[in-house]
């Protein structure tokens, strides 16, 4: 699994111990990133490896698919949606055949300066987070699976978290819906938030 965007920020040599971390996001939001990079995400493949039996490998959103962590987080159709919205906010351009290469590599992310990447990191992480608690809620509470709720879900908490960990990142939801990579402070766009 190529996994350019994170091996950017985060040196393999980081991703032992289960204690990577973005400190504009949550401790929990790491700590699953680790588990995802590891490949400790509960889905049927990885609990079938770990010899627990299952009526069936299929996804359970789909009932189309065997359930990869791959396929669970970014290819099943609402989570491939979330990912293209996602980019769409942020004005990234996606090819139309999407690969996991591609998204993990952010197009665009070679012209961001550091502020601006590592916000991106907190939102890709955020995103891989917030997709698989819907799927879960839907699996086990059999609530809705909705690509536009997911998005959403993944502005609003990182609006709240971000403007919380950041004095210097200015809390303004319209910016954030409409010109998330500005933030309208161009001059602190180099600098590492307070
Ligand atoms: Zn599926």
């Amino acid at each position: 699994m190529a996994l350019k965007l994170d091996s950017i920020i985060i040196p393999r040599s980081c991703v032992g111990n289960g204690t990577i971390q973005n400190n504009l996001i949550p401790q929990k939001i790491g700590i699953f990133t680790w588990r995802f990079l590891k490949g400790r995400i509960a889905v049927k493949t990885e609990l079938e490896k770990r010899g627990i039996v299952l009526d069936s490998l299929l996804c359970p959103m789909c009932n189309n698919v065997t359930e990869s962590i791959v396929h669970a987080i970014f290819s099943c159709k609402t989570a491939h949606d979330v990912w293209v919205g996602i980019f769409k906010w942020w004005k990234i351009n996606l090819p139309s055949d999407i690969t996991l290469d591609e998204l993990l590599g952010g197009t665009g992310y070679g012209n961001f300066s550091s502020i601006q990447a590592k916000i991106w990191q907190a939102i890709m992480w955020t995103t891989r987070y917030i997709i698989w608690k819907n799927r879960n809620q839907k699996v086990f509470n059999n609530d809705s699976w909705i690509a536009q709720k997911i998005i959403c879900e993944v502005q609003v908490k990182t609006f709240e978290w971000i403007g919380n960990r950041s004095k210097r990142i200015h809390k303004d939801w319209h910016q954030w819906l409409y010109d998330p990579i500005n933030l309208g402070f161009p001059a602190i766009n180099n600098r590492d938030p307070g």
